[in-house]
């Protein structure tokens, strides 16, 4: 290994893992980079070692010193506690990006063959639903918090707009569902807003993330790459894979502000394990757009050449459609080895310009106001009385304190002063109570609320009213 060979982070996992991994490192060797490896262990075998968070410490060491790591599938285990391993890389080493490009591939039959889809999923991979905070409000009522950061919506925006200008791209859409979750989604729409005109090389463009899933199944042309938020992406990424030939297809890089991880869609497909038949070509795509990060881009325009004159050659994996015979994931390996200075006569490679994005830091990133209130207060309770009987309970509660009910809602829907509304209640209601005149509560005047209404109900979570700069910081319920 010569001293300027770069290191990289190797991690097998899990079932089908060895397999395409190693077709990827043999490929990149073909290739000549010297790459200098580190293999380390990651799933299965380190929950079963007894080690909960299914990533040990030399692994974590490794990735620390060469940032950059090129990762099979890990199984999550059942019955060694509910952490994934995936997602403690994740959170260790806050790969806040998900990118996942696809395109249309010779050879691969889908029902959008020949419309030249070529299409970048940019999903933010740390917030939203997926952090996974949730509580059982009452028995029979579960919440989700959905938390989306300022600086989380920064990066992502960034990120999309870096990645578009690096590979030559000259559309970003942004999707989400900000008519109807006009802070959270509405926060990535602004954010997205505010930043595009900084890269004004590239159209931006909003679109709701529903009509951006009917647009995907109808023209799905027109999408060049989509940012958005960590569950809707979810979705909208796994349903572009779809469009173009599905898991065995689609490669992903997962990218921090210190370290990338570059690994398939897919799972560790135990079915087919050790039977060297996988299709290793996500994988091999992963390595490209692996190599392509650490700078040798012409390699990686080889190796995704040699993939592709493969492809049109012919060759066709067993998740492949058509008819024929189908190849081992070691005999495609070596005709993509075999084709390496190859180019295909149908698809070129992007010139791909290295992205430059902005370092962690340790600082705490704050987003101020000049001038806050709390305006009211959202009491959320367990009761089992019918809206205009729980009204005159709450209300006897905030005798003598400068606030009054404003109303009561019941699964978002406001039950109360119309008490008349047919909707089915559930014994879970929030209670709004707002200052009067304009005031601004203080912490004491809520805690008495809270006694006084403890002492009749059951309430589990309150919320303050906020006013920043004036702006309601709060959704008015639907009446
Ligand atoms: P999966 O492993 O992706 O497999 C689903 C099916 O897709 C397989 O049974 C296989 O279908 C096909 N498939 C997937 N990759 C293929 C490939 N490269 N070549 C050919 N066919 C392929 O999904 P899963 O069964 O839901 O998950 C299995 C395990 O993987 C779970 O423990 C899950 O937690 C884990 N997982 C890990 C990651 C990750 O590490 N990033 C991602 C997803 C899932 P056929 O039956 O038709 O052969």
């Amino acid at each position: 290994m010569t001293a300027s060979a770069k290191k990289i982070t190797v991690i097998p996992g899990d079932g089908i893992g060895p397999e395409v991994v190693e077709s990827a490192l043999r490929i990149i060797s073909a290739t000549r980079v010297q790459l200098d490896v580190e293999r380390h262990d990651a799933g299965a075998s380190v929950f079963a070692r007894g080690i909960v968070s299914g990533v040990p410490k030399e692994t974590i060491e490794s990735i620390e010193r060469t940032k950059v790591v090129l990762k099979g599938p890990l199984a999550t285990p059942i019955g060694y506690g509910n952490k994934s391993a995936n997602v403690t890389l994740r959170t260790l080493f806050e790969t806040f990006g998900n990118i996942r490009p696809v395109r249309e591939l010779p050879g691969v039959r889908t029902p959008f063959s020949g419309r030249k889809l070529d299409i970048v999923v940019v999903r933010e991979n740390i917030e939203d639903l997926y952090a996974g905070i949730e509580y059982m409000q009452t028995p029979g009522v579960a919440e989700s918090l959905k938390l989306v950061s300022r600086e989380g919506c920064e990066k992502i925006v960034r990120l999309a707009f870096a990645f578009a200008a690096a590979e030559g791209r000259h559309r970003v859409h942004c999707a989400t569902k900000a008519n109807i979750l006009k802070l959270t989604e509405g926060l990535l729409k602004h954010t997205f807003e505010s930043i595009a005109p900084e890269f004004p090389e590239i159209e931006a463009q909003h679109i709701l993330v529903d009509n951006c899933a009917h647009q995907l199944a109808m023209r799905p042309e027109q999408f060049d790459v989509i940012v958005t938020t960590n569950m809707n992406g979810d979705i909208l990424s796994d349903l572009t894979s779809g469009l173009t030939g599905g898991l065995g297809f689609a490669p992903a890089a997962n990218i921090g502000s210190d370290v990338a991880i570059f690994e398939a869609v897919h799972g560790s497909a135990p079915d087919i394990a050790g039977k060297n038949k996988a299709n290793p070509t996500a994988l091999i795509l992963c390595a490209a757009m692996m190599l392509r990060h650490i700078g040798e881009g012409s390699a990686a325009n080889d190796l995704e050449q040699a993939v592709l004159v493969t492809l049109e050659s012919g060759a066709r994996m067993a998740d492949m459609q058509g008819p024929g015979e189908t190849i081992s994931t070691s005999a495609f390996t070596d005709a993509v080895i075999a084709n390496l200075g190859n180019r295909s006569k149908l698809t070129r490679s992007r010139e791909y310009q290295m992205m430059s994005l902005a370092g962690s830091t340790k600082k705490v990133r704050t987003v101020t106001a000049t001038a806050r209130r709390v305006v009211g207060v959202d009491v959320y309770l367990e009761s089992d009385l019918v809206p205009s009987a729980l009204a005159k309970s709450v209300t006897a509660a905030v005798e003598g304190l400068p606030m009054k009910l404003e109303l009561i809602a019941n699964r978002g829907s406001a039950v109360y002063p119309d008490t008349e509304r047919n909707v089915s209640l559930v014994d879970h209601y929030r209670c709004r109570f707002v200052c009067d005149g304009g005031g601004d509560l203080t912490d004491a005047e809520i805690l008495t609320l809270l006694e006084r209404l403890g002492a009749k109900h059951h309430w589990m979570h309150v919320e303050k009213l906020q006013q920043f700069d004036g702006q309601d910081a709060f959704t008015k319920t639907q009446l």
